[in-house]
């Protein structure tokens, strides 16, 4: 697996830490927690979408853009790292964000991501939810077109076999942290959704015979439909990187058990791991990925799904900007204390 083959612009701060747990794996008396530090790839506050975006924004320039269009929800992680990438090579950046939650939290729709969207001097149109989002951003993108615009447009978080690129490489970078210092993976748990991260992993890990399970956790399709997404894309990502039929449908595993009542909207669970990562480790996770993949793998270490003596690596998707449109979701609306007497 030579990803060099391909474009790439080297704009993230690779490798990404890798770094135990200890406070948290002792607080839930399990396996060692390891996380993979995804969220200081060093672009607008990080992200796994940079990762994407080093091989979508390098094709984008060789097909002469000078324009992305991208499109995601309105506290869209994605988007945020694109225009902050568009404005880093000199290109316009225009953004459709989709109403998925009808949230009408003033924070939630102009605060963290947004907010970020228009410092990085992109623009932005709304839709609301449940719309074929791909297929509106090309309508958008042939009226940019039709005024003589070269424009490259970027699926829903970068997930195409492009982007998965990204991420077929951090499985390789992953192990090869692991056996510079003698770390046996168990298992790696991440917060899945448009797919191509976990796609992109399996393809890696696969490619390289890892042989170490990858289990995403869902943050909006039911199980069935997300795995299917995931093993779709990790197909095409197989193709293109020229190692068709590395991927059995089994290896594509993801548990839906933690979405709650849907896309964007924190569940208990959710609210619960982000305050125990930040207090028990000073790691700030979302409350729409990261949130949701931590909260998975918290319950499950508690129900004893994973051996006291495995290590697992959580990949910290990024994401933590949105918390800035949520704060709404926290009670720390109480009296600051008086000063001591
Ligand atoms: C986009 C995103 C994910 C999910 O990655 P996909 O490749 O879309 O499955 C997870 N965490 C964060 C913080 C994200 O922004």
């Amino acid at each position: 697996m030579h990803v060099s083959r391909f474009p790439r612009v080297h704009l993230a701060h690779l490798p990404t830490a890798l770094e135990p747990m200890d406070r948290l794996s002792e607080a839930l008396g399990g396996p060692r927690i390891w996380i993979k530090r995804d969220d200081c790839t060093g672009l607008s506050t990080g992200g796994n979408k940079t990762r994407k975006l080093e091989f979508l924004m390098a094709e984008a320039l060789e097909q002469g853009a000078d324009m992305v269009i991208t499109q995601g929800a309105t506290q869209s992680n994605h988007a945020r790292q694109t225009a902050a990438f568009a404005a880093r090579l000199g290109i316009d950046c225009h953004i459709l964000l989709e109403d998925r939650t009808g949230s009408n939290d003033p924070n939630y729709n102009h605060n963290g991501n947004v907010f970020l969207d228009f410092l990085h001097g992109a623009t932005a149109e709304k839709r609301p939810g449940g719309l074929d989002m791909n297929a509106e951003m090309e309508v958008v993108a042939e009226t940019f077109r039709a005024a003589g615009r070269k424009v490259y447009t970027i699926p829903g978080g970068g997930s195409n076999p492009t982007g998965a690129l990204g991420y077929a490489n951090a499985a390789m970078e992953l192990v090869s942290q692991a056996n510079a210092t003698g770390l046996l993976i168990d298992r790696i748990v991440h917060a899945t959704g448009s797919a191509g991260t976990q796609a992109g992993l399996v393809v890696g890990l696969k490619a390289i015979n890892a042989n170490i399970p990858l289990l995403g956790i869902g943050v909006r399709a039911p199980k069935p439909k997300q795995e299917e997404n995931v093993y779709n894309l990790a197909l095409a990502t197989a193709e293109k990187l020229g190692c068709p039929g590395v991927v059995q449908r089994e290896d594509v595993v993801a548990n839906t058990d933690y979405v709650g009542e849907g896309y964007g909207i924190p569940t208990k669970e959710c609210l619960d791991a982000i305050e125990m990562f930040a207090r028990l480790e000073g790691i700030l996770l979302d409350p729409v990925y990261s949130g949701k993949g931590a909260a998975g793998l918290i319950d499950l270490t508690r129900k004893g799904a994973f051996a006291g003596e495995e290590n697992i690596v959580f990949l910290h998707t990024g994401g933590s900007v949105a918390l800035f449109g949520y704060t709404a979701a926290f009670d720390y609306s109480g009296p600051v204390m008086e000063a001591a007497e």
